[in-house]
């Protein structure tokens, strides 16, 4: 704080400039440093000037008036001998309390917390008469310090509330995509999501030259089973068939319910030899389960599945991927159901 500074804000003015300075910075939204207060009180005090021009400019294109602006302001316009005389003056006890104020205001920015103390602690150390004025202005420097704590904290509740706001409204939107992709039945990927994914799959696969192998799975005489015990019954079978299928065929495979009783898994860079390993664990223990009705314990006897599949051939398109795995089921279900089999390499299917 320079000396003249010290002395306008001793002289019996020194309140009302202090107040009209933090008045003005308030109103452009100045950073309350040491520094800006001082350019400020000069700014008021001194009326016409090369810095009040330059302020003025500033203010007018908009610009903030940010810790180092202030900086620069200050070195250009404000002559060294005047920057530093005032705090150097040894024995001067406003000077130093005054220092402690605005030193107080810079770590508001850091905590806000520290900052309230300090002010407290230099406002209590302000005492005789002649600490009228920097009384006021320590008062106005907490009033205004504490109104940009306060608007801050409004800022972060609102930040905060909007945040959750967001994030409450992106569940949602989760919500619903999973629900879109979802089969209500069996929780399965439905059949629209499927052909989605085993379009993005194939060509990540051929992006990377992995395989992806695709098998299609089907209840054996499930027609049968719905008309001996009902659909609800045959409701509970298929969630259970789909349950297995989900199981083994879960990330990074996808399984899904690809219609009424068939299903379908995507084996990701996973050849026709894993999926087999795979699609016969699945077979043999849907086909060893002894089913029972849940209300009355009743036997139901056992279901059976068949399975084909397909590993793709480079750059092979999805339908004819599918129509091969689909090929396979059928000659599943042909050589006398629970079993699986292989697609055959796609020349012998354009050769037959
Ligand atoms: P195959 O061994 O040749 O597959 O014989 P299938 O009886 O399973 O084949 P078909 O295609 O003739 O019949 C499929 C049956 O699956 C018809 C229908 O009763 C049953 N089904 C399809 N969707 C559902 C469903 O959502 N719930 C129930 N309970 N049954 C279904
Ligand atoms: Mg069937
Ligand atoms: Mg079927």
């Amino acid at each position: 704080m320079s000396a003249d500074i010290q002395a306008t804000l001793r002289s019996p003015k020194g309140y009302e400039v202090a107040r009209r300075a933090l008045e003005v910075m308030q109103a452009n939204q100045v950073w309350p440093t040491a520094r800006n207060f001082e350019l400020w009180v000069h700014y008021i005090s001194e009326g016409k000037s090369p810095l009040a021009e330059e302020i003025d400019r500033l203010l007018a294109a908009g610009e903030p008036i940010t810790e180092s602006v202030g900086e620069a302001l200050a070195a250009h316009y404000l002559p060294e001998a005047r920057l530093n005389g005032g705090i150097l003056e040894a024995g001067d006890v406003l000077s130093k309390e005054l220092q402690s104020v605005t030193r107080a205001i810079e770590s508001a920015q850091k905590s806000s917390e520290e900052y309230g103390q300090e002010l407290a602690t230099a406002s209590e150390r302000l005492g005789g008469d002649h600490a009228g004025p920097v009384k006021a202005v320590v008062a106005n420097l907490a009033n205004a310090t504490r109104k940009v704590q306060g608007e801050n904290a409004v800022l972060e509740s609102q930040l905060a509330e909007t945040t959750a706001e967001l994030s409450r409204l992106r569940e949602s939107l989760d919500q619903v995509r999973r629900d879109a992709m979802t089969d209500g039945l069996t929780n399965l990927t439905n059949r629209k999501a499927f052909d989605e994914r085993l379009a993005e799959i194939c060509e990540q696969a051929d992006a990377g030259g992995e395989p992806v192998t695709l098998a299609i799975i089907d209840i054996d005489h499930f027609k049968g089973f719905n008309d001996a015990w009902g659909h609800q019954i045959g409701d509970q079978v298929l969630r259970y068939v789909a349950s297995v299928i989900g199981r083994l065929g879960a990330a990074p495979r996808l399984a899904a319910r690809y219609g009424g009783e068939e299903f379908a898994i995507i084996f990701p860079a996973e050849n026709g030899r894993m999926a087999m390993t795979v699609l016969e664990e699945i077979r043999v223990e849907i086909s060893s389960r002894a089913l029972k009705r849940r209300s009355t314990n009743e036997d139901l006897g056992t279901v059976t599945v068949s399975a084909g599949y397909a590993e793709r051939l480079g750059g092979e398109s999805t339908v004819s991927l599918v129509e091969r795995a689909d090929a396979a089921l059928y000659a599943s279900k042909h050589a006398g159901r629970n079993r699986t089999s292989a697609a055959p390499p796609l020349a012998a299917v354009a050769a037959a």
